[in-house]
């Protein structure tokens, strides 16, 4: 595309240039395997540099299928540079090992991807690393929660199934604030922008220093393949991450880079498809009188709405419904059982509808406001009115037929 022209991210991945072999310019890039690379003499083996993406030293290093989709991820984020894992949990997992020493504090949002946590009082716990668990849509509490041993503080907009959506700059301005008055080393924001995808908001432009995605969900949005980012717009830290990843072996597979640039161009039609029915469900699931509530950033009274109508422009294909407390688990199960179109499975934003039952209090250290059963529904690519019809005929449970 020429210099100086802008145009909407949809075109930008579309057109986005690669260096295709002489006389060979095709729409697809080619998908390139290897396991090393051939050098001309020793002086070359020596010199030849991959972290600047100047060359091609060793397949772990690179190759011209993983440095374009790393392009293509960075240019979708709005960042400067990106490493590409083999799952969106490696990532977190390689953000973690990459930044934090033993000793050091980790603040996680309490309404967090669950593995996230996992991984922390796990691992990091036995490696001499400690974790507290932050109320997100209270800055204030983070803001009390850092200590000058704090490295790193994880974010997540909105939180994984309870989807509350936080007040992300005030949170990154707490960071903030604790960096300017502390000389120690500085702490680092990571944000999980797995359901923004780079999409419903500018991550790089609400402060954050890292944002990590599961390329699993919408980038590839085939349900088919695992893949894991991190982009960052500073240098430096992109080197930190760099050198972790390389010490680690974190390298993805040809074909499986290849699938997310398969996923790429469509991506944010996909989005907006989903994000169209997945409002139109919930709007519907909100009418329902055996429905307590309906979790969705963009419905008014949602937790954090206010939030996501300041900072973002569309919203991903998940919504959780928290049902009336007298209908019991047993009853949930036999609705979720009787869907026929909504699979019961967890990765989302592949091409058919899910609904998976959480037990809330059992995954949150703080309080739950609701009684009821909670049902979490990520929504595919199938038309709304079908869905909808799925959801009517299930109900049918609560009235004993
Ligand atoms: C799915 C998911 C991940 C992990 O992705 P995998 O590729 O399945 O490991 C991380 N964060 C969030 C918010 C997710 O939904």
């Amino acid at each position: 595309m020429g210099q100086g022209m802008t145009a909407s991210l949809s075109t930008r991945l579309i057109h986005h240039a690669y260096t295709p072999p002489a006389g060979f310019e095709a729409v697809a890039p080619g998908v390139h395997k290897a396991s090393t690379v051939f050098f001309g003499n020793v002086q070359e083996l020596r010199e030849r540099e991959w972290r600047d993406k100047s060359g091609y030293t060793y397949g772990l290093h690179g190759t011209p299928t993983t440095f374009t989709l790393e392009e293509r991820i960075a240019t979708l984020e709005g960042g400067n540079h990106c490493v590409l894992v083999p799952s969106g949990l490696a990532a977190v997992g390689l953000v973690d090992m990459a930044c934090l020493r033993q000793g050091d504090e980790l603040l996680v949002p309490d309404n967090a991807y669950g593995p996230n946590k996992a991984f922390a009082e796990h691992e990091l716990r036995a490696w001499g690393i400690s974790t507290r668990y932050y109320d997100p849509m209270d800055p204030a509490d983070l803001a009390r929660l850092i200590t000058p041993a704090t490295r790193l503080v994880w974010l997540e907009a909105p939180g994984s199934i309870t989807l509350e959506y936080p007040d992300l700059p005030a949170l990154v301005d707490v960071v903030r604030r604790a960096n300017s008055a502390c000389t120690a080393r500085p702490i680092f924001t990571a944000l999980d922008n797995t359901w923004g995808a780079g999409i419903a908001f500018q991550a790089f432009d609400l402060g954050v220093d890292m944002s990590m995605q599961a390329l699993t969900k919408y980038p590839s949005g085939g349900a088919d393949v695992l893949m894991g980012s991190v982009v960052t717009r500073d240098p430096a830290l992109h080197q930190t991450l760099l050198m972790t990843h390389m010490r680690l072996g974190h390298g993805v597979g040809a074909n499986d880079a290849e699938l997310v640039l398969r996923g790429l161009p469509s991506v944010a039609l996909r989005y907006a498809a989903q994000d169209q029915t997945t409002r139109a469900l919930a709007g519907w699931m909100q009418q329902r009188p055996e429905v307590a509530a309906v979790l969705h950033p963009a419905l008014p009274g949602s937790p954090g709405h206010a939030h996501w109508a300041r900072d973002a422009t569309a919203a991903a294909c998940l919504f959780s419904a928290v049902f009336k407390p007298e209908l019991g688990q047993p009853l949930i199960d036999a609705f979720c059982d009787r869907l026929r179109l909504f699979r019961l499975g967890w990765s989302w934003a592949g091409p058919i509808s899910l609904c998976a039952p959480y037990d809330v209090p059992a995954i949150r250290q703080r309080p739950w406001p609701h009684a009821g059963c909670l049902v979490r529904f990520a929504v595919g690519l199938e038309a709304a009115a079908d869905l909808q019809a799925d959801l009517e005929q299930a109900m049918a449970v609560f009235s004993g037929h």
